[in-house]
């Protein structure tokens, strides 16, 4: 047994070996380009130090530095000053921008009982920034639309779609009334825009403790979980539908004189007054419902019976707001590229938190800014990177990516010419890797992951990564897939931070990194998220600060310095697979259960076992849906898988050394092009900000990404004709891209040895 294990284990290690002799040679470098890359990486990777990232936290995060902020201008500043000081060329960016602050907030039961809510969140003596309450921007959620509203209270669940087909068969109308919602599950933008679109006139977002709070683990400052009068604060822009950024200056960049749209215009705000409250006071209001019980599922961790309503709680929710225009600081730095100075690498991670943002956004700032010192040093060790590196501290994103999503809009001619892959962080934790983004980047983004080392285990965070993707996999075939498979999936881009405007309006390959899944995180966008509880419950070390400048610097380093750019199309191949059969299950799915569900309403079965003290309604009978024409997409999945391969054994045979600087340069742009060729200019049907046709963030579901969205949504949403003409649309655009990746191999074939 032991030595069948030890074969076992050396046969793996085998293969483990060779594949790292494959890796040898990074792709798209030669081998002498290779050696001399891996010693500069090899030399950046020891310059990050944890305690200046400590430091800079420390500094970033002593005082709320909200967009308009005295301390977040200051920061940019202080920000700039290090780039420079660093040998960056710097500057400052600003762009003009709607910013609501409120004005006025209240929140009380009229019946049938008076409770007025605190919507404080008081300091905690141990914890000395939280006590900073004359800068605190209060909690609240920005660009909701001002209001005064009293009406029957309904608890609808976490306030999607499927939750309000449940409140129908239990007999219930959110017409007339406010709703309540539990934080989580979706994007908090989607619960008001579903209430309203189901007849609501206000909404409630309170953050139960069973998803953030003492079920979890003790509460702050005791534990890292949410206290009772902790609240999540956060944007609710309709952005899914409008696109993100400046709501007056949609599409274009907010400058000083930039033509701007009446406030009353804006289509991004919410149609309904909308308010985040803490557990502490969401607790009597909803102990004041009565009707049915919520349905199991539903229930949280309060110490009551959770009814559905509607009332007899009656609430008055009073929201007013200051519609400022407030400036946001990018602080925008480069390093001029030695041989490619026209090809950019761009890296951002945002600088404006809620308040004092020492996990959000500050422990990603901190990681970016000992990267930019490496790197500086490097260039002053000799190093010169063959394309320009732009680092972006951006300004803004708390209210939804203001002031990269301006800045991207205002350049984007430049961009699209220009930029060869945007990196992204925004936040960090401990525990696993987290890369999400393209799939053209996911196999370089596996041949990086190799090359770091997790702090805590001291196997390579890949190897980590593999073997926690084993753990996590839901069956057999999952585990036996991601065994054999030679490079660790990627998650798809959603939206959520700065890298939104590059990836889906833009089409510039993007990836997001961060380390997560060991720590329990209960301050999200709330005073509590400081550096007394970074320092006491997050990387409290900063090893794993570390880790990202190592990992994301590396990253800059190898896109910024390779011959022959390493964008791989076999996993982007095998990804458009993945998700073909995804869309094919989908469709089948629901039509399986609408028949299924109209076979039960024929046979009588809702009556029948309707308890009559207990009443709820039959599902509405609904039109099986008819089949889909998947074809299409077929063919086109299987000729991109084909160009990938023969771009992969071209790119294996030819010698990069042998291509004339001219071919070079030509393939070179070939491959930028490649994730330009997955947008359409007219992009996405109803939000046309949208380009990408491979990802986008959902309509009903916000930051969570939907792939393929034009075909996915179009089923989701049970539009069967537009879901045929969305599979011919997005097959066009990766026969398109098949197109692309042919004619780079074809160069390639033709390199005389
Ligand atoms: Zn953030």
């Amino acid at each position: 047994m032991r030595q069948f294990l030890l074969a076992g284990m050396l046969g793996g290690l085998a293969l483990f070996l060779s594949a790292q002799a494959q890796e040898d040679v990074l792709q798209g470098f030669t081998s002498q380009s290779s050696a001399s890359e891996r010693q500069w990486e090899a030399k950046f990777r020891e310059i990050p130090d944890a305690e200046n990232q400590r430091e800079y936290m420390q500094r970033l995060s002593a005082r709320p530095h909200h967009v308009g902020s005295p301390y977040d201008k200051e920061n940019a500043e202080w920000i700039l000053a290090r780039y420079k000081e660093w040998g960056w060329d710097a500057h400052i960016e600003t762009f003009q921008v709607l910013f609501p602050t409120p004005k006025e907030r209240a929140l009380e039961m009229v019946e049938p009982t008076k409770f007025t809510a605190k919507l404080q969140e008081p300091p905690v003596a141990v914890d000395p920034t939280s006590s900073q309450q004359s800068e605190q921007l209060p909690a609240y959620n920005a660009y909701s639309t001002d209001g005064d509203v009293t009406g029957p209270l309904v608890f609808v669940n976490y306030g999607l779609p499927k939750d309000y087909e449940e409140l129908e068969r239990l007999g219930i109308s959110v017409k007339g009334a406010i709703v309540i919602a539990k934080y989580g599950n979706s994007w908090r933008g989607i619960k008001p825009k579903v209430a309203a679109e189901h007849g609501a006139i206000g909404c409630l977002i309170y953050s139960d403790p069973a998803d953030d709070g003492y079920f979890v683990d003790n509460v702050f400052p005791k534990g890292p979980m949410r206290p009772a009068d902790g609240v999540q604060r956060g944007s609710v822009m309709d952005f899914p539908s409008s696109g993100p950024g400046d709501p007056l200056t949609p599409g274009y960049g907010a400058t000083a004189e930039a033509k701007r749209l009446a406030v009353k215009d804006a289509p991004s705000l919410t149609k309904i007054p909308v308010l985040p409250i803490s557990y502490g006071d969401a607790q009597p209001l909803l102990a004041a419902l009565s009707g049915p019980m919520a349905p199991k599922e539903w229930r949280g961790g309060l110490p009551i019976s959770y009814h559905a309503g509607p009332g007899p709680a009656k609430v008055r929710l009073k929201v007013a707001f200051n519609w400022d225009i407030k400036p946001v600081y990018d602080v925008i730095a480069r390093i001029p590229g030695a041989q490619e100075g026209e090809a950019w690498v761009i890296r951002g991670n945002h600088h404006d938190a809620w308040v004092n943002g020492a996990e959000d956004p500050t422990s990603g700032q901190v990681a970016l800014l000992e990267e930019a010192r490496a790197l500086g040093e490097l260039v002053k060790q000799g190093w010169k990177p063959r394309r320009s590196i732009i680092y972006a501290s951006w300004d803004g994103e708390e209210p939804m990516l203001l002031g990269s999503t301006e800045w991207a809009e205002e350049h984007d001619k430049e961009l699209q010419q220009h930029a060869v892959a945007y990196v992204n962080s925004d936040g960090n934790g401990r525990g696993y890797l987290n890369a999400e983004g393209s799939h053209t980047l996911e196999h370089f983004m596996n041949g990086v992951a190799r090359d770091i080392q997790d702090p805590e285990t001291k196997l390579s965070v890949l190897q980590r990564l593999h073997l926690r993707q084993i753990e996590r996999a839901r069956n057999a075939e999952d585990r036996q897939e991601i065994r054999q498979r030679p490079d660790a999936r990627i998650d798809a881009l959603g939206s959520g931070s700065d890298y939104t405007a590059f990836i889906d309006h833009l089409g510039i390959a993007s990836v997001n990194v961060s380390f997560s899944g060991e720590v329990d995180e209960g301050i999200y966008h709330s005073v509590y998220d400081d550096f007394y509880w970074y320092t006491h419950f997050a990387d409290t070390d900063f090893v794993y600060a570390r880790a990202l400048s190592q990992t994301i610097g590396t990253a800059v380093m190898r896109l910024a310095d390779a011959d022959l750019l390493p964008f791989e199309f076999n996993d982007f191949a095998d990804t458009i697979r993945m998700y073909s059969k995804e869309l094919k299950k989908l469709a089948n799915d629901e039509r399986e259960e609408a028949v299924e569900r109209d076979k039960e309403i024929s046979e009588g079965l809702f009556s029948a076992v309707n308890d009559p003290r207990h009443p709820e309604f039959a599902p509405p009978k609904e039109d099986v849906p008819p089949y889909l024409n998947f074809a299409p997409l077929d063919n086109a999945a299987d000729s991109l898988t084909q160009a990938a391969q023969r771009y992969q054994t071209a790119l294996a045979k030819a010698s990069i050394s042998a291509l004339p600087a001219a071919s070079l340069a030509e393939l070179n742009e070939k491959l930028t092009e490649s994730e330009r060729h997955l947008t359409t200019e007219e992009g996405l049907l109803r939000r046309g900000w949208y380009k990408h046709m491979i990802y986008a963030p959902g309509v009903y579901t916000g930051y969570g990404v939907k792939t393929l969205p034009g075909v996915r949504e179009a089923i989701e949403q049970k539009h069967w004709d537009e879901a045929n003409e969305e599979i011919v649309r997005v097959s066009k655009v990766l026969q398109g891209e098949r197109d692309l990746i042919g004619s780079a191999a074809e160069d390639l074939e033709n390199v005389k040895h």
